[in-house]
């Protein structure tokens, strides 16, 4: 990976002057030594969702050592985004060919910032006023569109079906698309007021044993092997899932949330509400889904932005309390299950497989949001790893992004060629992933980047429910293994110890 660039720079920017800009007609600023501070537009991003947070900056650059988008791109700086968003610069920051779109959503400015910024919350404000404007990249639009036509960002079909039928999987359930894009609309301000025809008690909710199961749509859709592992597996353990019924996509946290930060929220809020409904917390197994969720139960907590969400979720007479906690399966495992029971479940010790594993950057970070383990040194996958009798083994480049989020093309490639590269290195013979969104980066996308530098990785992995159930005893050939493109057979070995 390349050296992160020296910053902070060696010389403070100047402070802006904070004249109001006269503006020309075509837009352009005047010229002279002033600079001349656009309060409009600041106070238009102000309006977005955490749109207002830039203020705070004092130009530190903390946030740019460990931007993977700066470290791989000359183009892209988040200091520089900061000061270019106090100065209102909107030609720099909305154009055509905005560099917003190299940010990967790694979160690793929000973890770095002194001044609690969160320069990626207001690249994505920003990115929220280019969708305004019309000039959202066009992958980003793809998926959004979906997810408007069908409440999914990765649609059930026959197809999908059939293949959730092999592993004794319900079809994918319907999700109530009028009642989705009812939340979209911002609704009228002279209207009448909206009607709620239903209150949600809230329950407590206090156990560990039993819960609401938000499966998101990577994992039903593509992944139903997936599923099917996590259904077994927690069975195996005591734990009962019970589906949510009318859930729809989390939204997403990259795509949907660079759209519209206020209806992303909304949509999360309507999901968790169905969890408030049936008294329980609510267990994902992704981690972009942790995210949003988890990001929702802690913006919620601020009434302003509470207010404006119930009243979209009123028109649908839906209602959110704030009730409903959010743990991503491999927490349930750590903290409700317990490594000693995990352990004692196993009838295949994994003994002498190194296991390479990667963390993704959603289910750590923010760490004051998803409170799941130190971002910086955490244990959690080694522990679950351990408890299946292998022996974890950490990667040099094991913090780095797997770039999805990115919308261009050399950077991520060369992301995940750094990330292959550095698997490679520790000999590991598998790699074990806990979200279905690194897992396609590192199966389907390796192909890819081995096409695109001519280099064979051959690198096998696996999410950590799959490894799990293998290690509980269920075959090889039942866990959809075959499907990888690169197969774990190295758990062959382990057959005949069951
Ligand atoms: S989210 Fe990651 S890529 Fe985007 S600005 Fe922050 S550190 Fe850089
Ligand atoms: S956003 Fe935060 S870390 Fe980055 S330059 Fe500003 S104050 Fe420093």
């Amino acid at each position: 990976m390349p050296a992160p660039k020296p910053e902070p720079a060696s010389k403070p920017e100047p402070a802006p002057k904070t004249e109001d800009t006269p503006k020309s007609e075509d837009g352009a600023r005047p010229e002279g030594d002033v600079v001349h501070v656009d309060f409009e537009f600041r106070r238009e991003l102000a309006k977005k969702v955490e749109g207002n947070l830039a203020n705070f900056c004092y130009q530190c650059g903390a946030c740019v050592g460990d931007c993977p988008a700066a470290i791989y791109s000359d183009k892209f700086n988040p200091r520089e985004i900061m000061l270019q968003v106090l100065y209102g610069l909107e030609p720099e920051l909305l154009g055509e060919e905005s560099v917003l779109w190299l940010c990967t959503n790694c979160y690793n400015c929000h973890e770095r910032c002194p001044q609690e910024v969160k320069p990626v919350e207001v690249i994505l404000s920003l990115k929220n006023m280019l969708a305004d404007r019309g000039l959202i990249s066009a992958g980003v639009e793809r998926v959004i569109k979906t997810f408007e036509t069908t409440g999914r960002t990765v649609p059930a079909s026959t197809a999908v079906d059939r293949q959730r039928e092999k592993f004794g999987l319900s079809p994918m359930p319907a999700v109530p698309v009028d009642e989705i894009r009812t939340l979209l609309e911002e609704p009228p301000e002279d209207g009448p007021d909206p009607v709620v025809e239903k209150e949600i008690s809230p329950h407590p909710v206090t156990r560990t044993d039993r819960f609401a199961f938000f499966p998101g749509c990577l994992i039903p859709a593509r992944y139903p092997a997936m599923e099917k592992a996590i259904r077994r597996t927690l069975e195996t353990l005591g734990v009962k899932l019970v589906d949510m019924e009318g859930a729809s996509c989390c939204p997403d946290p990259i795509y949907f949330k660079s759209k519209d930060k206020l209806s992303w929220l909304t949509v999360a809020a309507r999901n968790l509400s169905l969890a408030e409904e049936l008294g329980l917390d609510v267990v994902t197994n992704c981690s972009g889904c942790t995210a949003t969720l988890s990001e929702a139960w802690h913006l919620l907590h601020d009434s302003e932005l509470l207010e404006k969400v119930d009243r979209r979720l009123r028109r649908i007479g839906r209602r959110y309390h704030g009730t409903t906690r959010v743990r991503h399966v491999a927490t349930v495992l750590r903290d409700c299950i317990g490594i000693g029971r995990i352990r004692d479940s196993v009838v295949r010790p994994l003994e002498g497989l190194q296991i390479a594993i990667h963390y993704g950057c959603h289910l750590l970070k923010p760490s004051a949001v998803m409170r799941v383990d130190d971002p910086n040194d955490p244990r959690m996958m080694e522990d679950l790893v351990g408890a299946l009798g292998a022996e974890p083994v950490r990667h040099h480049n094991w913090h780095l992004c797997c770039g999805k989020a990115c919308q261009e093309e050399d950077l991520p490639a060369n992301m995940m060629r750094d990330l292959l590269t550095s698997v490679r290195e520790e000999d590991a013979e598998l790699l074990c992933l806990i979200c279905p969104t690194c897992f396609g980066q590192f199966d389907h996308g390796q192909m890819k980047i081995a096409q695109r530098f001519e280099e064979d990785f051959h690198i096998p992995s696996i999410y950590y429910m799959q490894l799990l159930a293998f290690a509980q005893g269920v075959p090889y050939d039942e866990l959809g293994l075959e499907r990888h493109r690169f197969k774990p057979e190295c758990l062959r070995r382990f057959e005949k110890s069951a």
